[in-house]
């Protein structure tokens, strides 16, 4: 019999689980009654759907403890498998993202455990415990029994067996305990009826095990006889059919944890139960921090849909909004058919108002939290609140009054995160904009040039660090009336009408000058002013029209990148002495202020985070002045 090696990441993992990274090696029955349960699901649905005329009440999951063969088996009744589905479900461990990521964090030990929790390996997580595993399982509707047998890494194999009818049976053979491992506690019931209650108590299909209870013989005073009874050790009541009332947090975020392989509570959960247009229950939570591929194109979206308890289908994606696309969890509504499809789904009136439904309780949810809990919600925004401003963004605008009142910004008054309602309520009474600086980090923004002048008004300002905010600001416009406004926008209405005819009065009398100074730089900026925002420095740049200067950074940045260019002015500050300087030179030494004119713009542009075309050509220039 040839023994077929597992293909090479599936190894590397394996030899991760044998050697154990798992602290809780107890989880490996958590997850083969999970998988158990699974198949069952399978079959059940299938029965259902084509009318096999199997009920709920014919399955079932059975537990057999055989102390002096060291063996612990898992036995069901599920769909089974075939043998091509055999060589491929326990050949590789098929998510093979899983390895990659291992690769990139090799030296945090620690994290493989979330690593694998991300992924629920499942199956291999038994030879965690067993030196040994046979899995023996016949295809529903089909002849054949086929047996896999592995030892570890070196391989598995897989034979024709004779198997009585369709579903599957696992034997772990148990690891002797060595000084630091117990492995004989699996082979007790008691240790295997407590994991079960633990892990699996909601399981919907009965756990049964062979279990003894000691009872004093009948007639004596001290002699003890075990009668054996085949006991249910789960419950049995999906979580999310109980009452609130009924469940602490600790429940709620167990629940989680396994079915959605965390290894840190959630943040917070939302259990809702709606009657009316919709009848559903909901049982959703966001994670505490974000999943490793949640930003990435990887990442599907969805809750677990149920039809009164059956699962029909794994990641329901139209039940949640992008913006919402962190949520995770599971909604049961009996008001839905079994066969639905995925492609019928995207038009089912029912599932579009429970989406709309849904999407109000997480939005309420975030609110609540957002108002009673703060540093909550600030947590929430440094994991998702980047999503929250995508979506705001994605629906040109669309979803813009659902989700305005849940973005947080940085304030430089207050110096931490605040709403825009906050902003709006303590505006000066004179003040028309909200106003905003951009750029890396608050730290930078807080030198910027261009802040100077609001701030000098006193006027708050929201410092923006993600690329995607200025789009953010362009698609809202505006909130409670109040326009948005860049301190870098060049002309911020700050000036009082005689301070308006000083300047006005001042940039005619250099028309040429600013002129010569924009020849001479030769189309890199569209035009050279007089500042109206500088207030102790020389120079600086903003933008005309639609695109930013962060706007241009953040697109040249872009994979894909187009090119666009911010249609650059280069403003020079009348009470700067060296504007004085450049007056006079415009008079006596027109090369010289050419000299200055590259200089100061390369400045600029220096001031804004952005490269200087000519470095070189930049410290020669600064050279030739200096000597
Ligand atoms: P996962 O459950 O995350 O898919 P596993 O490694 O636990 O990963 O299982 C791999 C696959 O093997 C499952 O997706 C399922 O198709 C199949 N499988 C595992 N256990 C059983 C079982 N008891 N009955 C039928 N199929 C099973």
């Amino acid at each position: 019999m040839a023994k077929k090696a597992f293909k090479a990441e599936s190894k590397r993992l394996l030899d991760m689980m044998i050697n154990s990274i798992y602290t809780h090696k107890e989880i490996f029955l958590r997850e083969l009654i999970s998988n158990a349960s699974d198949a069952m699901d399978k079959l059940y649905f299938k029965s259902l759907t084509e009318n096999i005329g199997l009920s709920r009440g014919d399955f079932e999951i059975n537990l057999t403890v055989d102390k002096e063969n060291r063996e612990l088996i898992i036995t069901d009744n599920g769909i089974g498998m075939t043998k091509e589905e055999l060589d491929s479900n326990l050949g590789v461990i098929a998510k093979s993202g899983s390895l990659q990521f291992k690769n990139e964090n090799d030296e945090k030990e620690n994290e493989d455990i979330s690593v694998i929790g991300q992924f629920g390996v499942g199956f291999y997580s038994a030879f965690m415990v067993a030196s040994k595993v046979t899995v023996e399982t016949k295809a529903y509707g089909s002849d054949t029994a086929y047996k896999w047998y592995s030892e570890g890494v070196d391989g598995y194999s897989i034979t024709e067996t004779e198997k009585d009818s369709y579903g599957t049976k696992i034997t772990l053979k148990i690891k002797e305990s060595t000084d630091e491992e117990d492995y004989d506690e699996f082979l007790t019931d008691y240790k295997i009826k407590g994991i079960v209650r633990k892990y699996s108590d909601y399981i919907r299909y009965p756990i049964k095990m062979m279990t003894g209870h000691s009872h004093l013989k009948e007639g004596t005073e001290d002699e003890y006889e075990t009668h054996y009874a085949l006991e249910t050790l789960n419950s049995m009541v999906p979580i999310w059919k109980k009452n609130k009332s009924e469940l602490t947090d600790e429940e709620y975020n167990k629940f989680y944890k396994e079915k959605f392989y965390d290894f840190e509570d959630p943040i917070v959960h939302i259990h809702t139960k709606t009657e009316g247009t919709a009848t559903y229950s909901a049982l959703m939570y966001i994670p505490a921090k974000v999943p490793f591929d949640y930003y990435s194109k990887d990442y599907e979206k969805g809750l677990q849909l149920y039809s009164n308890g059956v699962l029909i289908m794994d990641k329901c994606g139209d039940l949640l909004p992008d913006h919402f696309s962190f949520v995770k969890g599971l909604v049961d509504s009996a008001d839905l058919s079994l066969n639905i499809s995925r492609e019928m789904l995207q038009h089912d009136r029912q599932l579009k108002i429970m989406a709309k439904s849904i999407e109000r309780s997480i939005k309420n949810e975030l609110t609540k939290m957002l108002r009673n809990d703060r540093e909550k919600y600030e947590q929430f925004w440094k994991s998702f609140g980047l999503q929250i401003k995508f979506g705001v963004y994605n629906g040109f605008g669309a979803g813009k009054e659902l989700l305005q009142d849940l973005l947080l910004f940085y304030s430089s008054f207050e110096k931490k995160y605040v709403t825009l309602e906050e902003y709006v309520s303590r505006m000066k009474e004179e003040q028309k904009n909200i106003y905003f600086a951009s750029g890396e980090t608050v730290e930078k923004i807080d030198k910027l040039p261009q802040t100077e002048l609001v701030k000098d008004k006193g006027y708050e300002i929201l410092y923006l660090t993600d690329s995607v905010d200025e789009f953010v600001m362009q698609m809202m416009v505006d909130y409670n009336d109040k326009q948005f406004k860049s301190v870098s926008a060049g002309d911020l209405d700050l000036e009082s009408p005689e301070e308006k005819e000083e300047i006005k009065a001042k940039a005619e009398e250099s028309k040429d000058m600013f002129e010569f100074i924009k020849e001479s730089l030769g189309g890199k900026v569209k035009d050279v002013r007089l500042s109206k925002i500088l207030k102790s420095h020389a120079v600086c740049l903003t933008s005309d029209g639609m695109l930013s200067i962060e706007m241009e950074k953040v697109l040249s940045q872009m994979p894909t990148e187009t090119g666009a260019k911010a249609e650059k002015v280069l403003e020079i500050n009348a009470s700067h002495p060296i504007f004085d300087k450049m007056k006079s030179l415009y008079v006596s030494d027109k090369d010289k202020l050419k000299l200055y004119s590259d200089i100061l713009y390369n400045q600029a542009l220096l001031i804004e985070g952005m490269a200087i075309e000519d470095p070189v050509d930049f410290s020669n220039k600064l050279c030739e002045l200096m000597s």
